[in-house]
């Protein structure tokens, strides 16, 4: 019977549209995924790249849909975050990125579940960087330490916020940050009347423009596993899995480099360590005696280099563990252990601003070390 049949027929034609309309989520989301992480290799490529200013994302890839999770389970237990630092500003907090038109202000804004430090910046239209730069104290730099309920600063535009420090200037900061002085003292946000006002220690500040090397400690403190027939303690430690970590630290430090002084930044609280002068390709020394936990490039959880670039760790045993970034090449690996003074890699040029130099840092129970601290008297 003919109406029968078309009403079998359109029953089909409607199923099959169903089963279709089914599979288009799942496609949709496929396509998204794949177009989030294509997107985000370009736009990690632009900003990392060595040598290179920052890129802004082309405007056709701004609208893109919120790129796909990338909160992975950190391989191992970061260390912990620092207290939150918001102050000395009325923040609007639960911030809506489609208002541009309001008040020049700082806003905060409160993670949620699956945010990233990518989409949050995509969606405020900054770049990551002005994200991590600006929340220094919350995501130490590492884009994984990205947690629900923590509370981002939102400038207004790329450049970052920072806190004043002891012995701070408008200038110094200039300097530091790469930006002229006028634009921080013009800055409607910092309320400055002129370049040498003096500033407040806390005090916070905006600069439109501001760039810094960004700094990666992915290293954890290692969890002892088992002990050895010797008895030396085994560790499990990030990416190098399981390592013997003896005592072979003496606890005294040398240079790492054969230039005993710097062509970057400084240690500060914004910068962990020290950048070193260097050439490509000179070498880089163990500062003390260790065990290498980690040597590799800087991944996040994703797996996509950010940075450091290519760096090696090493842990002195006797609670000191040294970090040697932006390395060229790489000289050991995973579990060596290696002599005070041993060549454990070259200098290499990652990072925008200083060209080849070795960023070096201390810690001493996971706790960054001002190095002049440790390190002796420089060579005349
Ligand atoms: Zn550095």
């Amino acid at each position: 019977m003919p109406p029968q049949r078309s009403q079998t027929r359109s029953t089909q034609a409607v199923r099959s549209n169903r089963r279709q309309v089914s599979h288009r989520p799942v496609q949709f989301f496929t396509l998204m995924l794949l177009l989030g992480l294509a997107l985000l290799g370009v736009s990690i490529a632009l900003h990392f790249r060595p040598g290179v200013g920052p890129a802004q994302p082309a405007p056709e890839e701004r609208p893109v849909p919120s790129f796909q999770p990338l909160l992975l389970p950190p391989a191992f237990t970061p260390t912990p975050n620092g207290d939150l630092v918001i102050r000395r500003y009325a923040p609007s907090s639960n911030a809506v990125a489609s208002k541009p038109a309001q008040a020049r202000s700082l806003q905060t804004y409160t993670v949620v579940e699956g945010d990233t430090v990518f989409g949050i910046a995509l969606k405020f239209g900054l770049r990551p960087e002005t994200i991590l730069w600006s929340n220094y104290d919350v995501l130490k730099d590492n884009f994984d330490l990205i947690r629900v309920g923590q509370q981002f600063i939102i400038p207004p535009e790329d450049g970052m916020v920072i806190e004043v420090e002891q012995g701070d200037t408008i200038e110094g900061i200039a300097r530091r940050y790469q930006i002229k002085p006028e634009r921080i003292v013009e800055e409607p946000i910092n309320g400055l009347r002129d370049i040498n006002q003096p500033l407040q220690i806390g005090q916070v500040l905006f600069l439109p423009g501001g760039q810094r090397e960004t700094v990666v400690w992915q290293v954890p403190k290692p969890v002892e596993v088992r002990r050895t027939a010797r008895g030396v303690r085994v560790y499990r430690v990030g990416r190098c899995g399981e390592v013997a970590i003896p005592p072979l630290g003496s606890g005294s430090f040398i240079y790492p480099a054969k230039r005993q002084y710097l062509s970057g930044y400084d240690f500060g609280r914004y910068h962990p360590g020290l950048d070193f002068a260097g050439r490509l390709g000179e070498p880089i020394y163990a500062s003390d005696g260790g065990t290498v936990i980690y040597a590799g490039y800087s991944l996040n959880a994703a797996g996509v280099p950010v940075g450091y670039g290519q760096y090696v760790v090493l842990d002195h045993g006797n609670g000191y563990q040294t970090l040697y970034a932006h390395a060229s090449q790489l000289y050991v690996s995973c579990g060596q252990q290696v002599a005070q003074g041993a060549v454990i890699a070259a200098i290499g040029s990652v990072g925008r601003s200083t060209g080849p130099h070795l960023h070096f840092e201390i810690r001493y129970q996971g706790v960054a070390v001002n190095p002049w601290t440790l390190l002796p008297p420089r060579r005349r």
